[in-house]
């Protein structure tokens, strides 16, 4: 039993918390987090109406009865819909490592600013774009 609650993408730790994002998997979390850093959704199931903490299955808050953040953002399914039928959207492409997509949006973000200021500056941007 132990084991399969391991592969279980409902679990959560002592704080609520999903070990694992139900949209995209990701399991890398602050232990503070809130929201995924991959995808941007919820991984603390919290009720849209007050601030209480549900399991990750709750669909409707066990306080007061509003919708979970959870079920709002389609991330589960209306009852009685099958926990074990949950499956992780991946990227299309493979990841890339997190510190290349970092530099990444680091160069554009300064190729861009480095554009807005001199014009004859976005020749490089679309050079260095086709090298890709
Ligand atoms: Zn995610
Ligand atoms: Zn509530």
């Amino acid at each position: 039993m132990k084991t399969a609650e391991k592969n279980d993408p409902y679990s959560m730790n002592q704080d609520l918390r999903l070990s694992k994002c139900l949209y995209c998997g990701q399991a890398r979390h602050d232990r503070d987090a809130r929201f995924c850093i991959m995808c941007g959704n919820p991984i603390v199931n919290r009720c849209s109406e007050c601030p209480h903490r549900n399991i990750a299955i709750a669909r409707y808050c066990e306080k007061c009865g509003k919708p979970t953040l959870f079920f709002l953002r389609g991330l589960l399914q209306p009852f009685p819909a099958e926990p074990s039928t949950h499956v992780y959207h991946q990227p299309p492409d493979p990841p890339e490592g997190l510190y290349a997509r970092m530099k990444r949006l680091e160069d554009e973000r300064a190729a861009k600013k480095a554009a807005a200021k001199r014009p004859e500056a976005k020749k490089k941007t679309e050079a260095s774009k086709k090298r890709k």
